[in-house]
């Protein structure tokens, strides 16, 4: 294409109303080929042309008179005597090509021996020039004023069946769009009443689960009733049967101290010897059911801690002052290791006492004559929280704890039986009762036994001398 013919040509404006007609490369049709045939019989000319003009090709809409292979392919290449018209914007009138310099370079003049050329742009009403209404002579000719008016009105004609198709095809685009969302909303009034199905089926559910939960929270509000109610019993029973049990046993003992001081006449050394195994079968009688009556009342939750600060020295050597005849009895030797008179620790003073004395009196019963038992303390971070705390350790170089049984010995009534454990020496609650005790202080307590002896360790929050 000519430099001077490209501007206009391939102005972005026209491009983009040739391509909005649609018709670009569309089949051909009655109502176009009908103009061009009025033409060529008004005018009595070879061939006449309705062309749409891309950047590429003249496109024939509509071609009448020109026979193979322009009737097949229905285009051309440029340079066109139809650019021509485009650039002129005017009637573009040519009685006789060769003779005309500005126009017998055109290659249809060679090609198709186009000789005389007439013709009139397509403008759409923004003014676009979409192609030409043209027709052509295969011999010079002088194109009257009728052809040129003639062709301007066929030209009209054309312009207004392309506005039409442009109106259609829009019409036929919002029908499209019209459709589309019908179906879209068609799609989306099923979503929501599957929605609403949904929403229907959940609160349905919704109300099912409510119900259960309203039986769920019946039973369990009667199995908290009924729980209490045996918890009462249980408290109940166990007042009653402490009482029912001690009453009795502290008959015996107070009638064995009667007559062992010779109150009711004199004794003799025998029976002052049966007198004294009665009265140390009470004493264990009567400590063991304060054993099992106290596991129970910690199982039943009724024990009562009074939490407070407790200074650790002071407590251990409390407990020192309770086993010490014991440790003698038994020819044992005993150090206690004072703890640093400024750790305190969070804790029941009672209930701590009570576990380190029966750790104590574990280590006494379970270490031959001779042996050693020993008391110590320290401060470590807590091996879960970092937090400081106090350990106490009752070390003893007795018999010693297999170490398949360790983790057995805090269970309740488990004891391992062994050549100095006997019927009498206890019912293996003594830990059991210790450990609760240590937890519920929020403390732990620990067994540890390898090679000779045993350590045992009470662990509690320390709350002052720490470091
Ligand atoms: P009891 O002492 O009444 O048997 P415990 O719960 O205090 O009950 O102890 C359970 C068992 O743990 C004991 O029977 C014994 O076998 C073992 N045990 C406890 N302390 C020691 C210890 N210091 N040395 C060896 N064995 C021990």
């Amino acid at each position: 294409m000519s430099a001077d013919l490209r501007p206009i040509i391939e102005a972005p404006g026209r491009l983009s109303a040739v391509r909005a007609t649609g018709l670009l490369d569309s089949d051909v049709e009655e109502v176009f080929d009908r103009l061009t045939r009025l033409a060529v019989t008004l005018l009595g000319v070879p061939a006449a042309f309705i062309s749409l003009v891309d950047e590429h090709r003249d496109f024939y809409k509509s071609a009448c008179g020109f026979g193979e292979p322009l009737a097949s392919a229905r285009e051309l290449t440029g340079p066109t005597f139809c650019h021509y018209a485009i650039q002129s914007a005017q009637p573009l009138v040519i009685p006789d090509t060769a003779a005309d310099p500005r126009y017998r370079d055109v290659p249809t003049v060679a090609t198709l021996g186009v000789a005389a050329y007439v013709g009139i742009p397509i403008v759409t009403a923004d003014g676009h020039a979409l192609g030409s209404f043209c027709a052509i002579d295969l011999k010079p000719r002088e194109w009257t004023r009728v052809d040129i008016e003639v062709l301007t009105e066929l030209a009209a004609s054309a312009q207004r069946e392309i506005e039409l198709r442009g109106a259609l095809s829009a019409a036929e685009r919002v029908a499209d769009l019209l459709q589309a969302q019908a179906v879209e909303l068609e799609m989306q009034s099923t979503e929501l009443e599957q929605q609403v199905e949904e929403a229907q089926t959940i609160s349905e559910e919704l109300e099912h689960s409510s119900e259960q939960l309203e039986i769920a929270h019946a039973a369990a509000e009667q199995a908290r009733c009924a729980a209490e109610a045996a918890n009462q019993a249980k408290s109940d029973f166990l007042a009653s049967m402490s009482h029912e049990l001690r009453t009795p046993l502290n008959a015996i003992g107070g009638y064995t101290d009667l007559i062992l001081m010779g109150i009711r006449g004199p004794v003799t050394a025998e029976q002052a010897h049966d007198l004294g195994r009665i009265q140390r079968s009470q004493k264990h009688l009567l400590s063991l059911i304060d054993s099992v009556l106290n596991f129970a009342k910690l199982g039943a939750g009724e024990i009562e801690y009074r939490i407070g600060d407790v200074p650790l020295a002071a407590a251990l050597r409390d407990a020192d002052a309770m086993i010490l005849p014991q440790v003698e009895a038994k020819a044992l030797t005993y150090a206690n290791h004072a703890c640093d008179s400024a750790i305190v620790v969070r804790a029941d003073r009672e209930k701590l006492q009570q576990i380190v004395l029966n750790l104590l009196t574990n280590a006494i019963k379970f270490t031959n004559a001779g042996g050693h038992i020993a008391v110590a303390c320290d401060v470590v971070p807590d091996t879960d929280s970092g937090t400081p705390v106090a350990r106490v350790h009752v070390r003893d170089t007795g018999i010693g704890i297999p170490p398949d049984k360790l983790g057995q010995i805090f269970d309740p009534f488990v004891q391992v039986r062994s050549g100095l454990a006997t019927a009498t020496t206890g019912v293996g609650l003594g830990l059991a009762i210790s450990r609760e005790l240590a937890v519920a202080m929020g403390g732990r307590l620990t067994a540890e036994s390898s090679g000779e002896g045993s350590t045992f360790t009470v662990t509690l929050p320390c709350v002052h001398g720490c470091t």
